[in-house]
């Protein structure tokens, strides 16, 4: 199969896709399409028999409570079900750092839907739940609230889950040390679907 690591084209209109923005669908025949957002929720409208109306949104940079900025980039998914506006932040072309979802009716208006997601983004920005110590490991802040999504490192060949927290990637034995100086307190843990908030 061919690599879609790298910025491919879509196999439909042929425009440069960027990585986060691209969407694999297999073929009947067992071969890959890659299509665009565009392309692909298009045909998804078509399917549902529904008028949709594709909107490119320009990336958006937004300062967190240290002032470092945050570029985040934007693409829609349609579902059967929902729509869902993607805000992935990318540093030199590359995912990384933050990364957030909404969904709403198919049928919304995507600006609407995309001011939602805004809002996320602006309320997560002014959140901080971990900080660097005097010997830069990171510390959670004195709130003792952690917020974040599990994802995984390639790199971890112990299949351990990789976390990002404020931006950050924490991995499992950094966040075990984060909590060593809370022995003997308790924690409450709870995970809920990437489109909730928290
Ligand atoms: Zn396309």
């Amino acid at each position: 199969m061919k690599n879609f690591d790298k910025d491919s084209l879509c196999s439909s209109c042929n425009s440069v896709v960027q990585s986060h923005d691209g969407i694999l669908v297999g073929q009947k025949s067992g071969e890959y399409d890659y299509l665009c957002t565009k392309c692909y929720n298009e045909s998804i409208a078509e399917y549902l028999g529904i008028n949709f109306e594709h909107i490119s949104f320009e990336p958006i940079t937004v300062s967190d409570t240290d002032g470092v900025e945050h570029t985040f980039h934007f693409s829609i998914r349609l579902l059967p079900n929902m729509v869902i506006i993607r805000a992935v932040e990318m540093k030199e072309g590359i995912q990384d750092g933050y990364e957030f979802h909404v969904n709403d009716d198919v049928e919304e208006d995507l600006f609407y839907v995309f001011k939602k997601l805004f809002e996320k983004i602006k309320r997560a920005m002014k959140q901080k739940h971990i900080r660097c110590d005097n010997s830069m490991k990171y510390e959670i802040t004195d709130e003792g609230v952690v917020r974040g999504y599990i994802t995984s490192s390639l790199e971890d060949e112990r299949n351990l889950p990789l976390l990002v927290i404020d931006g950050k990637n924490v991995t499992w034995d950094e966040f075990g040390k984060m909590l060593t100086v809370y022995e003997g307190f308790n924690f409450k843990m709870e995970i809920f679907d990437k489109m909730e908030e928290e």
